[in-house]
């Protein structure tokens, strides 16, 4: 369908059966790609109140400007709406943690043993010293409770994989969380023990979940507030003018609670993700909540963990985890184990239907994918579930033969592109199968994008371009900003109001510091925003741009 600007402009006059008030803003002479299909690039576009009243070329939105209407020459650049980070999670850290420095996502144990023992020799006294490993620290069994001991008797200590689904923990640390030889392991969660029951400083998937709850509790609302502005800040300036959370660190009453005091510029959608005890999961947490505290907030959709990542093989026992010893990798996303079972599977669907509420699943090997499809399929399948916008977040093991059964039942797919690099395994085009991107998008299976790692989204918009772990997966950088601003609004059931720069929509977008459609690869990462507006408003600008009150 050809977009006509003057013909959208005159219905919208005839409709009201008056003359239509001019625009409060108009942004002109740029290149504004609007990832709407009808019309991709405009010039400009005017914002009336909170909405955008047109796109089009110059000359056409500039009539509709009046005399007191803000003007805002782009000069030529780039605009793109606003990115909708899909999948983040906005956690709290204790004021006085102490991040132990290595060089790399997948250190040596002689490399964070070294760290750690620097990190010591600097700390405060009962400092929290937190350090990122991969595989080859997680499945070395040499680095435990007892090792960790002797390098750091005084200061907890947290060995957390880049996923977050494992850590090891000193005694320390164990003591630190709340973690005694008595805890009994929650449902999909385990403190693993040695032969004698000994708690041997392993900590895996939701009781890894409980620790980040039991960390964040003890952040005063002060110190969180001064890391959430500094958090929203920073998206602002990425000209993200939607992050979509995950509530694992922070239970949701309290994010609302702190998101409102901070006060945040932006718009955040708060998915509840419950904890789990040894009794079974809380079904109740965030359930009587309002849908939208406040005009930025929203709360919706409730996540639940079905498998873990590869880096940590689940459940499967420290050590015996092993890569396979040559490409194609697939085999770690299709054996990777449920952490819940089939019957826990079938009551999320059910409690997502009692509550008419979203179902958000982390799926990231081939078993939980097939499973919980099965699990539909047994339940009511398309009739039931093909509107429900289900989300698989990763979904890495959507093999091909899973993707028609995904896009039959309308499942949104949120992929992160950082994880798409080859962190789990050597370069190289590693994957045959597993970790579809282009093939899902092709299909028609809607695809959004979220961070769950760096959230720079403009090196993730590289990374998705890239796609190293499977290169034949990539997508175009502009498929890349339409999942990550359309889809990913769809993905929340809010793109008849935002994700794209087309009349009626909310006004969220973002002025660029540079072109990312043409910028050579490497420049990328380098993109600011100069200008972002959430609902019309300015909420970050540079002053890079030149604006004048009235012209004509
Ligand atoms: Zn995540």
């Amino acid at each position: 369908m050809g977009v006509c600007v003057a013909a959208i402009l005159v219905s919208g006059a005839v409709f009201a059966g008056t003359q239509e008030p001019p625009a409060d803003t108009i942004l002109f002479n740029g290149k504004i790609f609007t990832s709407d299909s009808s019309l991709p690039y405009a010039q400009a576009v005017a914002i009336r109140g909170e909405r955008i009243l047109a796109a089009g070329d110059s000359a056409t939105v500039k009539k509709l400007a009046g005399a007191q209407t803000k003007q805002i020459d782009l000069g030529g650049r780039t605009v793109i709406p606003g990115i909708n980070d899909a999948h983040n999670h906005v956690d709290l850290h204790p004021a006085n943690e102490v991040d132990v420095e290595t060089k790399s996502v997948n250190p040596s144990v002689a490399e964070v043993n070294a760290a750690i023992t620097a990190a010591v020799a600097k700390a405060p006294p009962h400092a929290l010293l937190v350090a990122n490993i991969g595989g080859t620290v997680f499945g070395d069994v040499s680095v435990n409770r007892d090792s960790l001991d002797k390098l750091a008797p005084g200061n907890p200590v947290e060995l957390e994989t880049f996923t977050g689904h494992g850590f090891i923990l000193n005694s320390e640390g164990l003591k630190f969380f709340g973690v005694a030889e008595n805890s009994k392991d929650p449902l999909g969660g385990r403190y693993e023990r040695d032969s004698a029951g000994r708690l041997t400083g392993t900590v895996r998937e939701y009781a890894g979940l409980g620790m980040q709850r039991y960390m964040s509790s003890k952040v005063s609302d002060a110190d969180a507030m001064t890391q959430l502005r500094q958090t929203f800040d920073e998206a602002a300036k990425f000209g993200i003018t939607t992050i979509q959370d995950m509530s694992d660190g922070t239970p949701p009453e309290r994010d609302v609670a702190l998101f409102e005091k901070v006060p945040v510029q932006i718009r955040v959608r708060i998915m509840r993700m419950p904890g789990t005890t040894a009794a079974g999961r809380d079904v109740a947490e965030g359930q009587g909540m309002p849908r939208h505290p406040n005009e930025l907030i929203t709360v919706s959709g409730t996540k639940w963990m079905l498998d873990g990542v590869p880096v940590e093989g689940t459940f499967t026992q420290r050590g015996e985890y092993k890569m396979p010893a040559a490409p194609p990798y697939d085999e770690i996303f299709r054996k990777l184990p449920l952490t819940f079972s089939e019957k826990e599977i079938a009551a999320m669907l059910q409690e997502s239907l009692k509550n008419d509420d979203q179902l958000i699943v982390h799926v990231s090997g081939y078993v939980s994918a097939k499973a919980i499809l099965d699990v539909m399929d047994a339940s009511g399948g398309t009739a039931v579930w093909g509107k429900r916008r289900v989300r698989f977040e990763h979904g890495d093991g959507i093999f091909a033969d899973l993707a028609p059964r995904v896009k039959a039942y309308g499942i949104v797919v949120v992929q992160n592109p950082s994880h798409l690099m080859a962190v789990l395994t050597p370069d190289g085009n590693v994957f045959a199968e597993a970790q579809p991107l282009k093939t899902l998008i092709e299909a028609g299976i809607p695809v959004a994008l979220g961070s769950d790692g760096p959230t720079n989204p403009f090196l993730n918009i590289m990374f998705a371009s890239l796609h190293t772990s499977r290169r034949s997966e990539a997508i175009t950088r502009e498929q890349a900003v339409v999942a990550y601003t359309l889809t990913s609004a769809y993905a929340e059931f809010a793109e008849k109001d935002k994700g794209s720069i087309t009349a009626g929509k909310l006004a969220d977008l973002a002025v660029l510091s540079q072109d990312i459609f043409t910028v050579p690869v490497p420049e990328m990462p380098k993109t600011e925003s100069v200008l972002t507006m959430v609902g019309g408003k300015t909420v970050y600008d540079s002053g890079a741009l030149k604006v004048a009150g009235a012209k004509n």
